[in-house]
């Protein structure tokens, strides 16, 4: 009778546990359900990044889990901005303040050895002609001519000095993606010259970039030092002819896309603006220039105009420059490229203006305010330093009343104040 009571209690014991388990499996299970499937979607496609356990990471995980296709194309390379360069492709990277399709978990920093300081100055530094040599006279001392060799040895300079390149969309953006501590510096060469960028035809006929250039420099350099970057803005004047030499136009943009540069909008003939009253006048040096663009390329949206000489127009008419209309091309710029002289600020500080300086590369003759002059005086405490994350913006506590939170926020990024 003993055995019998004892079996029957442990037959109901057996049942209350059996019955219990099940309760808690069904009550936590909901819980589980929401974090559990996005982290381990990450897990599998994140490829070793190793960052996982960052408990604040939860947002960016389901971004991840819900867009296989943009991480796919973030995770390729490195280098995204050749695709997003490309005509019709611009507007991928999370432009227009909407957040981005994608968002790799970056690796751990060490702050304090980093020491990140994405509140600091960019420099967007204004190329114009090159040579083989120069020899400066009293009519041209040679302020804006810089030798190819000189260019050669700006690249090792800023190379050494751990600054890579970004394109000039990602600064308008502010997707600024280069590695943890390095400093983002943007290039532009106005006016399309020859010494700039031309084609040759190699053996078989085919037509490739001539090594004497700045872009076949620049190419050659990468060759050596593939993480410094292929980028840089053109501004082009469409009616005064681009890069004299074999090729057409089409050819010639079509090449330089193709590569990760971008064109900019410099008007149809290089006009002084500060002479011009009409708004019909500035919208017809704009959207024509727009136009002529778009039928070389099929479709290409310049994203900035760039002052000739830097004279702004009248300023009742001066939000042309901007968005505009002629005949039946629109045009829309985000940012307007003045001539000098400071290093520019980041988008998100709040002394960023959509006129943005740009420091004059050193020609022959160097002169105050140029490139040189800030590579010796700029300090590196007062320049953007990456966090080596495009979608978190990090700046020292003493710093952060210099970022508007709001802004930072409609790009669709994170600030991180440490
Ligand atoms: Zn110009």
């Amino acid at each position: 009778m003993d055995v019998r009571k004892a079996n029957r209690m442990i037959l109901i014991l057996i049942i209350l546990i059996t019955i219990t388990l099940i309760v808690i499996n069904v009550g936590s299970s909901p819980d589980e359900g929401e974090g559990a499937g996005p982290p381990s979607a990450v897990a599998d496609g994140d490829g070793g990044v190793g960052a996982l356990a960052d408990g604040g990471l939860f947002p960016k995980l389901i971004n991840l889990g819900k867009d296989a296709t943009g991480l796919g194309r973030e995770a390729d390379g490195g280098d995204g901005d050749g695709a997003a360069q490309t005509p019709g492709l611009g507007d991928q990277s999370g432009e227009d303040g909407s957040p981005p399709s994608a968002r790799p978990t970056p690796p751990e920093i060490d702050l304090e050895a980093v020491k990140p300081n994405e509140s600091g100055f960019i420099m967007v530094v204004m190329f114009h002609k090159f040579a083989e040599s120069f020899t400066p006279t009293q009519a041209d001392p040679g302020e804006y001519i810089m030798t190819f060799d000189a260019f050669r040895d700006l690249l090792h300079t800023l190379y050494d000095r751990d600054y890579r390149l970004i394109s000039m969309s990602d600064y308008l953006n502010n997707h600024i993606d280069v590695p943890a501590g390095c400093v983002p510096i943007v290039f532009t060469f106005d006016d399309a010259t020859s010494s700039q960028f031309s084609l040759i035809r190699n053996g078989e006929g085919e037509l490739e970039v001539d090594p004497n250039t700045a872009v076949g420099i620049l190419l050659e350099f990468n060759e050596t030092h593939p993480d410094f970057g292929v980028k840089g803005l053109i501004s082009v004047c469409m009616k005064m002819g681009i890069f004299s030499g074999i090729g057409t136009v089409t050819e010639k943009l079509a090449i330089l896309t193709g590569l990760g540069f971008e064109i900019g909008n410099h008007t149809t003939n290089h006009t002084v603006l500060s002479g011009v009253n009409d708004k019909a006048v500035l919208q017809q040096l704009l959207g024509e220039n727009q136009a002529m663009v778009n039928d070389a390329l099929g479709s290409y949206d310049m994203e900035v105009f760039t002052l000739p000489q830097g004279a702004m127009p009248p300023r009742d008419i001066r939000e042309y420059l901007y968005k505009g209309w002629y005949e039946t091309t629109s045009y829309e710029h985000k940012g307007v490229l003045l001539v000098g002289a400071d290093p520019a600020r980041p988008p998100g500080h709040v002394d960023y203006s959509r006129e943005i300086p740009r420091v004059r590369a050193s020609g022959v003759k160097l002169v105050d305010y140029d490139l040189t002059y800030y590579l010796d005086l700029l300090l590196r405490s007062s320049e953007y330093v990456s966090d080596g994350d495009p979608y978190t913006v990090t700046v020292p506590a003493n710093k952060a009343d210099k970022m508007d939170p709001d802004v930072i926020e409609a790009q669709g990024r994170t600030l991180r104040i440490y």
